[in-house]
């Protein structure tokens, strides 16, 4: 295949790359990311540009294939900010103006000014590198859910990071085949089509994580009370039936804790409806402190809140720590000190329950017995609320 044609198909493909990440970003601007896709489609498409330039007309040294490759390289470099920004690290944009410099002035060497081959083996150390750390923080993203929609990215980067591996270290052992910016060897064909299929596989693989991550973005929303970021009742009701059907086949002790805040109506009547707000977002931060990471904590209502609690922890002992730290953290607005309290209920899941909800219900029994019997206090039911007292207030 010629040259010419090989770059106005790679300039195709640079194009589609930077135009579908362009469209994508407008269609949802949640995925900054996108954009340094969409600048690495760009920085392809210069390098490929003043590539076609070049077989025109004779373009200074410096340009072509200085500031061609300088092009070149920054693409790979914005696929990798791109990756950085998607982790949620900087992007890093200092380390690509270094890059460029470093490019550049590579090519001032006499080295540079000898046969591809050589620019080739100048060049493989950058683009390789850059590749290898796409791939490295692909491979450990932090997020479980998102590692699929990772992975044929990290596949691509991997396999152009190997085929330019090996055509240098071939070039570096063996007879340097002389190649020729017009030429028509199979080494440069190949070279080409790796380009070629790398951004247009790279084009799709940067898009189905963004359009994953989005998904569990949506997912994750509609389980998730917006006030506070704790889970919400629909939430609730996947969570606890699965951990309850887990409790039923391994007997792992399951609890539900709940809590109410007391005398709210008073907050929103005394100090408005914003205050209100900042007092519910204030008790479900100082309680999360007092709970461990993996106990699961809703917003069921207005400020009713319920807390899994799966394995051996102990009910009693999570709800008086969360008693105690709410009723000695107060709420400050504007300057003045708000002391809030919670009662708490909370009951166990039994071996005759068939459903997790009469627990949830036992707990809210005890809340009810909590509530009765002076607030800022914790009952546990079966020990504060003996099961008949429970049933006669029921
Ligand atoms: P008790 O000690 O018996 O719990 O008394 P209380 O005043 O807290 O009574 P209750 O629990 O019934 O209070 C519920 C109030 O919470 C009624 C409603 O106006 C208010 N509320 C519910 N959701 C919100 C909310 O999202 N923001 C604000 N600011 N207030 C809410
Ligand atoms: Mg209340
Ligand atoms: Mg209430």
């Amino acid at each position: 295949m010629d040259s010419f044609t090989l770059v106005i198909v790679s300039a195709l493909a640079s194009t589609i790359m930077a135009a579908t990440m362009y469209l994508l970003h407008r269609a949802s601007r949640r995925a900054p990311c996108l954009l340094d896709w969409s600048a690495a489609g760009l920085s392809f498409l210069a390098s490929n540009a003043i590539a076609l330039l070049a077989m025109r007309s004779a373009l200074p040294f410096a340009l072509a294939p200085g500031v061609a490759n300088v092009f070149y390289i920054g693409g790979h470099y914005l696929i990798l900010a791109g990756v950085r920004r998607h982790l949620g690290l900087r992007p890093r944009y200092d380390w690509l103006a270094a890059l460029a410099l470093a490019v550049l002035a590579l090519h001032a060497s006499d080295y540079a000014h000898g046969p591809v081959s050589q620019r080739l083996l100048l060049l493989t150390p950058f683009v390789v590198g850059i590749n290898a750390s796409v791939v490295w923080l692909l491979a450990r993203h932090p997020e479980a859910a998102m590692r699929g929609a990772c992975l044929p990215l990290l596949l691509v980067e991997a396999a152009f990071m190997t085929q330019m591996s090996l055509r240098a270290l071939f070039l570096a052992l063996g007879e340097p085949p002389r190649l020729t910016f017009l030429g028509n060897q199979i080494w440069q064909t190949g070279g080409s089509l790796a380009v070629l299929a790398f951004l247009s596989l790279a084009t799709m693989c940067c898009a189905l994580i963004v359009i994953r991550h989005q998904e569990l973005a949506l997912r994750s929303a509609s389980l998730t009370d917006s006030l506070t970021g704790w889970f919400n009742r629909r939430a609730l009701l996947d969570m606890a039936e699965r951990e309850f059907q887990r409790h039923r086949r391994g007997g792992a002790p399951l609890h539900f804790l709940t809590f109410d805040i007391d005398h709210f109506k008073t907050i929103n009547d005394q100090h408005g409806h914003a205050v209100g707000d900042a007092a519910i977002r204030h008790v479900t931060n100082v309680a999360a402190q007092a709970l461990r990471g993996y106990d699961a904590r809703f917003r069921i209502g207005g400020e009713e809140f319920a807390v899994l609690i799966a394995g051996a922890g102990h009910a009693r002992q999570a709800g008086e720590r969360l008693r105690a730290l709410i009723e000695t953290t107060p709420l400050l607005i504007d300057g003045q000190r708000l002391t809030l309290t919670v009662s708490l209920g909370a009951a166990a899941c039994l071996a005759d329950d068939l459903q997790w909800d009469e627990a949830l219900r036992r707990a809210d029994q005890a809340l009810y017995h909590a509530k009765r019997h002076g607030r800022n206090r914790l009952s546990v039911y079966g020990e504060d609320v003996p099961p008949p007292a429970a049933a006669r207030l029921a």
